[in-house]
């Protein structure tokens, strides 16, 4: 699934493997977004990246606790949590909740936006 914030919502549609997975080849991607001109963006206008979740990799049926200040957990209109991380500016899957619950106070993402935003 690619989850660029270029796109509306998640799908497998635009993947390559090959391009994906490469070293440097994923830079030339239609859909990338440079990280920093997505930090930018956020805090000019936060709402400006935000895509939809795609409750097939995000949607969960019991409510996350992640102590993270930069996780945004909501509900969904069909009733699933999802999940948005404010330093990486995308809803994150099931496996990612998964460790930023348990791991959220080694995240290196958090680390380095606490670490630039001083
Ligand atoms: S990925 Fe890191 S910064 Fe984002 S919500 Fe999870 S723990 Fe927080």
């Amino acid at each position: 699934m690619c989850t660029s914030p270029a796109l509306e919502t998640a799908t497998d549609l635009v993947v390559s493997p090959q391009r994906c997975l490469s070293d440097d080849q994923y830079r030339s991607c239609a859909y990338y977004v440079d990280p920093a001109k997505l930090q930018e963006q956020r805090k000019k206008k936060p709402e400006y990246v935000r895509t939809k979740p795609c409750i097939v990799i995000s949607g969960m049926t019991k409510e996350p606790k992640i102590g993270c200040e930069y996780a945004a957990v909501e509900k969904t209109e069909d009733g699933f949590f999802v999940v948005y991380c404010m330093v990486r500016g995308t809803y994150l899957t099931r496996w990612d909740v998964e460790l930023c619950e348990k791991y959220w106070k080694e995240c290196p993402f958090r680390h380095l936006e606490k670490k630039f935003s001083e």
